[in-house]
């Protein structure tokens, strides 16, 4: 009865909520995706502030995230001309004077703003002209301060400007979701199983869901809190843990059977020892291709530790035992230089390599196609072009997909779908992803790692300039190019765009001239608006050794091989991730000669730049940028995660922080997947309804394993 009644008093439409009304319900939709009442509960604080303190107005700093000050107006002021037209109303505690400035609903506070009334404000304070104010804080008489319910501990809601202009600001969700709580007569049905409940003393979600929002008490809210991160981080383990067992459980995959013919003959042509990492993970390959179950499997390895390698050797594998394979890539340019590089191996063994991309032209297309079909073409090796429906294989074995931060998990599924039994899949990352993450957004996935670079690498000196040293990084160059090595200058943009002042790649190509003027030196450029053959055309030379210096977009970040170039620039590095300044830095040390990176970037740049660009200067290990990388960016940001499937927003998990969380959550839901791998026990129920609910957020989930 209650939870049939709870049940559709929580799906009740948001607009039927005191102080919501249709119009206010439409915003809430489009901007948090708030529609109904338990939408709304569910949106969390992302913070709270402790009211019961009150701070002195000569102690504030910027550095204080927010304040709560209470005392008197003692004078009134507008200043400023149409937008910039401001009130500023100077307010006094006896320990100082702070400026609170208003640009909007002037005429409102002039006039109701009483002095010489106690008021409370609250607000962050920043620091502007040499004196901290505070913009738009929020006021409240004293006398009229309203009871609110919980403790002292205030929620901060994120909300929007469009929903701020309608008074929708942090305390008026916070007025809603009183509202709402209000309104709640029974108790809100359970998600977990008891026996988890009870294991592991979490609050009921009953409880977590009053207390998150209105928090009787800071150990009331830390279980809430608990139970909650526990929650989200457990169904989406759950999930992926369904989803692995019955792939490496119940999907059947092609037996590829240990037949080394090509294989063995690379081998005895290999242009050099397989590393000892190279070797294990071709053992892990193996024994997962031969297992008749299908594999999904990731490969990480750090720039430059010799994956294509590992996909030569794994593709050679299913021709072996008469299967097709296919690699794709993100970009064309690292399409055609795989496909020089694989050809150039496999040369020697009369097999049919293809190249198929974007502009692969009409006539070879057809030729492709047939050949794809009547099952001649051993090995396609391609872009995006690749997962398009037209392209149909006669039997594919092992698809490889590089650089894998770029594709999603629906290619995966497209690829997927390419035969009836799916082929292999081998998805490889020079992104190295922090365990939290890895165990996540690729949970679904085996995981491989070459944790060995070739021998003979050195590390790459990377070194942090600013602008006013342009000349020296110039002088360097020209040092590095005496010595007949070749340089990549790197740009973020390729235009100037009206938001960032950086420096851009067509000025930076005429001041380059400048500096490096032809004949003595040779540049070429590479972006991403180029034609294709201009590209190519540039590539070629600078891989053939014809250029020294090439000026470049990040189109070069991945992939690209030339191990003559020992000097990379990074041109307003500030602008960049840090995966990605790894990523780029990857291009040089590719040899056995010392290589150097070296940032520019202007004067000022923000603390957290600041980290990124010494992380770069006291580290070469992949692994651990990615974890700066995390820790400073959070899981939302960093590149790839919501294209790789990242299963759900996280609401109130946090994959840089909650890393034991997570791998707790793991552990427990492999235990119940031990015992119970459909969930047809009868105390398993709650878990399955759970699954079903959240299903329709993420349909495409289903079958990738
Ligand atoms: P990534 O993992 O970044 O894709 P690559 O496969 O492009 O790295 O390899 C980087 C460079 O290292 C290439 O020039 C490749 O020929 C070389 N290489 C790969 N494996 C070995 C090895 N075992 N010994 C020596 N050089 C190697
Ligand atoms: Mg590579």
């Amino acid at each position: 009865m209650y939870k049939t009644f709870m049940s559709e008093f929580l799906n009740t439409e948001i607009k039927f909520l005191t102080g919501v009304g249709s119009k206010r319900a439409e915003l809430l939709q489009n901007e948090l995706n708030i529609f109904t009442f338990e939408d709304l509960l569910w949106y969390f604080p992302y913070r709270y502030v402790d009211r019961s303190k009150f701070y002195k107005i000569d102690e504030l700093t910027s550095e204080i995230p927010y304040v709560q000050v209470k005392g008197r107006f003692i004078k009134f002021e507008t200043i400023g001309e149409n937008r910039a037209r401001r009130l500023i109303a100077y307010f006094s505690d006896g320990s100082g004077v702070i400026e609170l400035v208003f640009f909007q609903g002037i005429k409102w506070m002039k006039e109701s703003l009483k002095i010489n009334t106690e008021y409370i404000i609250f607000g962050k304070p920043s620091f502007f002209n040499g004196k901290i104010n505070i913009i738009h804080p929020e006021i409240e008489e004293l006398a009229k301060q309203e009871k609110k319910p919980g403790s002292a501990l205030q929620p901060l809601y994120n909300t929007t400007e469009k929903l701020k202009n309608s008074f929708l600001n942090s305390r008026g969700m916070s007025k809603l979701l009183s509202n709402l709580i209000l309104l709640i007569k029974a108790p809100i049905s359970e998600t977990l199983p008891e026996y988890l409940t009870a294991n592991y003393k979490l609050l009921s979600l009953h409880e977590s869901l009053i207390n998150i929002h209105f928090p009787a008490s800071v150990e009331i809210l830390q279980s809430a809190r608990y139970r909650l991160k526990f929650e989200e981080l457990f169904f989406v383990q759950l999930k992926i843990q369904i989803q692995k067992k019955f792939r490496t459980e119940k999907q059947q995959g092609h037996i590829i059977e240990k037949k080394d013919s090509y294989n063995m003959q690379f081998w005895k042509n290999r242009p050099f020892d397989y590393t000892g990492a190279q070797i294990r993970v071709l053992k892990e390959i193996r024994k997962n291709m031969i297992s008749g179950k299908q594999m999904s499997r990731l490969l990480q390895g750090d720039v430059g530790s010799g994956k294509t390698l590992v996909a030569i050797v794994s593709m050679l594998m299913v021709i072996d035992n008469g299967f097709q394979a296919c690699l794709m890539v993100p970009t064309e340019i690292l399409a055609i230089q795989h496909y020089n590089t694989i050809t150039k191996y496999l040369q020697p063994f009369g097999l049919n390599v293809k190249l198929l991309t974007g502009s692969t032209k009409k006539k070879n297309r057809t030729i492709l196609s047939e050949e794809l079909e009547n099952g001649t073409l051993n090995i396609l090796i391609g872009t995006h072009a690749i997962i398009e429906d037209n392209v149909k294989f006669s039997n594919l074995g092992l698809a490889i997909i590089d650089e894998q931060h770029r594709f999603g998990v629906a290619q995966r599924k497209k690829i997927w779908d390419k035969n009836v039994i799916p082929p292999h899949i081998l998805v490889m990352t020079a992104t190295p992803i922090p365990r939290t993450l890895q165990m996540t957004v690729y949970g679904d996935l085996d995981v491989s790692v070459i944790d060995e670079l070739p021998p003979g690498r050195q590390n790459i000196c990377t070194k942090h300039y600013t602008d006013a040293l342009r000349l020296r990084v110039f002088g360097e160059i020209k040092n590095e190019i005496k010595k007949g090595r070749q340089i990549y200058i790197v740009y973020p943009l390729i235009k100037e765009s009206e938001k960032f002042d950086y420096k851009f790649l067509e000025d930076g190509v005429e001041s380059i001239l400048r500096a490096f003027p032809p004949p003595e030196y040779s540049m070429v450029v590479v972006h991403g608006k180029q034609k294709n053959e201009n590209k190519e055309e540039s590539m070629r030379q600078f891989v053939a050794g014809k250029a020294d210096i090439l000026i470049a977009t990040t189109v070069i970040e991945v992939g690209v091989d030339v191990p003559n170039a020992t000097m990379m620039i990074i041109e307003s590095a500030e602008r960049f991730g840090l995966s990605q300044l790894h990523q780029l830095r990857g291009r040089v040390g590719r040899g056995g000669e010392k290589s150097t990176c070296i940032l520019m970037t202007a004067e000022n740049i923000s603390s957290e730049a600041k980290i990124r660009m010494q992380t770069m200067c006291e580290s070469n290990d992949g692994f651990h940028i990615a974890e700066v990388d995390l820790q400073l960016r959070g899981p939302g940001d960093i590149e790839g995660t919501h294209q790789s499937g990242l299963p759900t927003e996280f609401k109130i998990a946090n994959l840089a922080k909650d890393g034991q969380l997570i791998q707790f959550v793991k552990t427990i839901a492999e235990e119940i997947l031990d015992k119970d791998l459909a969930l047809e026990k009868p105390e398993n129920i709650l878990l399955i309804k759970k699954l079903k609910s959240m299903k329709k957020d993420d349909e495409h989930w289903e079958n990738i394993g």
